[in-house]
């Protein structure tokens, strides 16, 4: 089975095709398909991450010359001393006060670690919301939290955005860059959420 990824971010794409591959699911890329990086990144316009990986899965859906599966994911880290932030913005977070650019990651992790300066309470957590779209239309989605807190330092060069900087609880002493895709894979947001789809695929005979 093949599923069309909504995403232009290479690090998300990487991770679910290995994570699906196993079950047999190929994941196909939207370039693969001619679709430009201006079709595929559409403004996130929603309040949650449910609501934007749902716009995402659709947009990407309602482009498709004829009906295929689609997956959608929006995720993000939530800092707990930060209210939550950056939470739904966290690919843009240093853009909104001009500091970097949208999916600038090191410019949002110097605004993290900035905003962090002296903070004592570093607990955090990546959440991920994954939507899958069947060829019919219908709409599924499944959600996935790693808990950890976020380092005084970068650490690391695995893995994307925030990883050097976020300590998940599975590996404490080590940053989400530190350690292997395959490690990352089974703790992570993303892992989680794509676990329970793979559950859902198996339970109704999917593949
Ligand atoms: P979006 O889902 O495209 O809105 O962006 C998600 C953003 O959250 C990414 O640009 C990263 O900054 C961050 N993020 C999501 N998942 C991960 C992850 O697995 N590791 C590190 N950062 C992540």
């Amino acid at each position: 089975m093949k599923l069309i990824f909504a995403t232009a971010n290479k690090g998300k794409l990487r991770e679910a095709a290995e994570i699906l591959a196993p079950a047999g699911i190929e994941v196909v890329s939207p370039f693969d398909l001619g679709f430009s990086k201006e079709e595929v990144d559409i403004e996130e316009t929603g309040s949650s991450f449910s609501e934007n990986s749902l716009l995402k899965a659709r947009h990407l859906y309602g482009m498709l010359p004829s009906p295929m599966a689609v997956l959608a994911d929006d995720s993000g880290l939530a800092v707990d001393a930060l209210g939550g932030a950056p939470g739904i913005y966290s690919a843009r977070y240093a853009s909104l006060d001009g500091s970097g650019s949208d999916h600038d990651f090191a410019s949002n992790i110097d605004k993290l670690l900035f905003n962090l300066h002296g903070v004592s309470d570093r607990r955090a957590r990546f959440v991920c919301c994954a939507t899958l779209i069947l060829p019919d239309g219908n709409a599924l989605q499944f959600d996935g939290i790693c808990e950890g807190r976020i380092a005084l330092a970068r650490s690391g060069s695995g893995g994307f955005g925030y990883d050097p900087v976020f300590i998940p609880d599975a590996y404490p002493g080590l940053s989400m860059a530190e350690i292997s895709e395959e490690a990352k894979n089974s703790i992570s947001h993303r892992g989680h959420a794509l676990q329970q789809l793979l559950r859902y695929f198996t339970a109704n005979h999917i593949c």
